[in-house]
């Protein structure tokens, strides 16, 4: 990530963008803005054409009425989602045991009598609706899904689910088999610049007298903020949400009773709510939190982790463990030239032996990157920190786990 020349210029900082969320006024940046890579879940087949990886511009700005942070620099036409996509996370443990979870609320918020006519937009290669599926048992009547990076040759998925190759609108509902009543969007609406249309499109799917479940889950801005963890800001993700910008947002597409909860270790949040026949009146009203400064929290993490990988270096080979957003950024900000980090591990088959969007950093197997030696691995979640450790262990090999935030 490389600061932009010229940054913000004085007058921008007064201007008043209006929020996507709630429609107020008083939008203000709260950053300078950086270049970053456009796709972060794309891997590339030469480090050469990784360093020529597309960019694009990522200037934040905050909503002072509801909370909501967006980029407001995106360009939705630059972003290409399609079967090259890659953002499988499925293979680490902790993950799975959290999509266990998340399956059992949704299951769970169908009443026991009832089949369940299940939908998922964005649902990737499927592998929560096959959590679904595994969770649901014989209460499964249908099972759907939207994602225009599906790869399977039909429509048949993972579970006995049907997967629709593309994005879901609001034509989208003429191509399901029934009405669900639960609908789940995990990690999706934090990629869309119109989050209040995304959601109305699926209210509207459910058919105006629907009392469906709806699940919405995404990253925390507030966890982001404040834990400075400057690796989570990325072009793909340009609507951020904290709890209450998130009920908001759910409020005004026509569902009631939104119930956020913090899931994950605080990173992302998991809101629960219900179709309604009519959309409530709104109250934007919040006690404004003392925002940190993106630039100067920024900086500070600059500042720590390039001495932390300064000195990791003196002890020999560097690794990263963790080939997608959070990693591609830490990399950026701390090391854009690949001067101290050796190479970056992940678990993830089909990201391995390719390599990291500008930085152009190798991505290696937890095997291969056990012959180069590291002394020291930076791990991009915490989360899978214990899992890192275990499965080195297992292979006789134990460098210096360091967890970042
Ligand atoms: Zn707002």
């Amino acid at each position: 990530m490389t600061q932009t020349s010229s940054g913000p210029k004085g007058s921008d900082r007064q201007l008043h963008l209006q929020c996507p969320v709630c429609d107020g006024q008083s939008g203000a940046p709260i950053d300078s803005a950086v270049t970053v890579p456009v796709m972060m879940n794309r891997v590339y087949g030469s480090a050469q054409d990784a360093r020529n990886a597309a960019r694009a511009t990522l200037s934040l700005a905050r909503c002072q009425d509801c909370g909501f942070v967006w980029n407001s620099r995106f360009e939705p036409s630059i972003m290409a989602y399609d079967e090259s996509y890659e953002n499988d996370q499925t293979l680490s443990s902790a993950f799975v045991a959290h999509l266990t979870t998340r399956a059992r609320d949704v299951i769970a918020s169908v009443p026991e009598a009832e089949p369940i006519d299940a939908l998922e937009v964005g649902c990737g290669q499927g592998r929560f609706l096959q959590e679904l599926a595994s969770v649901g048992g014989g209460r499964l009547r249908s099972l759907e899904g939207f994602d225009p990076a599906w790869r399977g040759s039909g429509p048949e998925g993972p579970g006995g689910a049907r997967i629709h190759r593309r994005y879901f609108d609001a034509t989208s509902a003429q191509q399901l088999s029934h009405a669900p009543n639960v609908i789940v969007s995990r990690h999706t609406i934090e990629h869309v610049a119109d989050p209040i249309a995304f959601l109305r499109a699926i209210r509207a799917a459910l058919g105006p007298e629907s009392q469906a479940s709806v699940f919405i889950e995404t990253p925390c801005i507030e966890w982001i903020l404040q834990r400075g963890a400057m690796q989570d800001f990325c072009y793909e993700h340009c609507s951020l949400f904290d709890a209450p910008s998130l009920a908001t947002a759910l409020k005004r597409a026509g569902f009631i009773d939104a119930r956020v909860e913090h899931v994950f270790g605080g990173q992302y949040l998991w809101a629960h709510a219900q179709a309604t026949a009519l959309p409530q009146g709104l109250a934007f009203t919040r006690d404004d939190v003392t925002l940190p400064q993106i630039d100067s929290a920024r900086r500070s993490f600059i500042a720590h982790w390039r001495q932390e990988l300064d000195k990791a270096a003196q002890d020999g080979p560097v690794a990263l463990w963790g080939a997608s957003t959070k990693g591609v950024t830490f990399a950026l900000l701390n090391d854009p030239q690949a001067q101290l980090i050796d190479h970056v591990v992940d678990i993830n088959p089909a990201k391995q032996g390719r390599y990291l969007a500008l930085s152009g950093l190798a991505v290696l197997s937890p095997a291969d990157s056990i012959q180069r030696g590291p002394q020291t691995i930076f791990v991009m979640n915490p989360n899978y920190l214990e899992e890192i450790r275990e499965s080195l262990a297992a292979q006789g090999s134990n460098p210096r786990l360091v967890p970042i935030n």
